[in-house]
């Protein structure tokens, strides 16, 4: 569970992210980070912080803080209501981040996952992300991230956010709890 203290913890140790990456925001979107441990209680290993910048009906903007080997589990993002379902690009700023999308298998993938999880991985087509480089997923499209051994600052630019809508492969994650990217 994600105890204020956990909470308090997170958000600053991920402010001190965004000042290496140099991305200044207000205090007040200080305020406004997100924490996403998605109910299971291992926030070190999965889990993310976040800020959202916008997310209107057309259009959001965020920015995803993974600290060292953290990871955002599998999920996609299916249609919703006769729209196609989200399209996301990440854009890494700093750090390293090593994204899992469908296709050939990594032979020796950089990304480590707590054994007991492995199972809710299933695609390990490997896209290595290092400051300036980005890659766009079509909607629906599964996919999940890890950060490398510095940790990672990444932009995301997308189509609506809409959380509650959200497939995860572990069923444990809760959709009505978690928060995704
Ligand atoms: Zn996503």
């Amino acid at each position: 569970m994600l105890t204020k203290e956990l909470y308090e913890k997170a958000c600053n140790r991920a402010l001190t992210y965004l000042d290496k990456a140099a991305i200044v925001i207000t205090e007040e979107e200080k305020m406004k980070m997100q924490v996403a441990e998605y109910g299971l209680g291992d926030l070190e290993n999965i889990g993310l912080q976040l800020l959202v910048y916008v997310n209107t009906h057309r259009c959001c903007a965020k920015e995803l803080i993974l600290f060292p080997e953290q990871t955002c589990p599998e999920h996609r993002h299916p249609p919703v209501g006769g729209e196609p379902g989200k399209e996301e690009t990440f854009r890494c700023r700093w750090g390293k981040v090593y994204l899992y999308v469908p296709g050939e298998p990594a032979q020796n993938p950089k990304a480590r996952l707590p054994k007991d999880r492995e199972s809710f991985f299933t695609v390990w087509h490997e896209i290595e992300l290092n400051p300036g480089e980005q890659y766009t997923l079509e909607p629906d499209t599964l996919h999940w991230f890890q950060a490398g051994l510095q940790g990672a600052v990444i932009s995301e630019f997308s189509t609506q956010s809409r959380d509650e809508f959200d497939i995860y492969t572990d069923p444990k994650i809760n959709p009505a709890q978690k928060r995704t990217v």
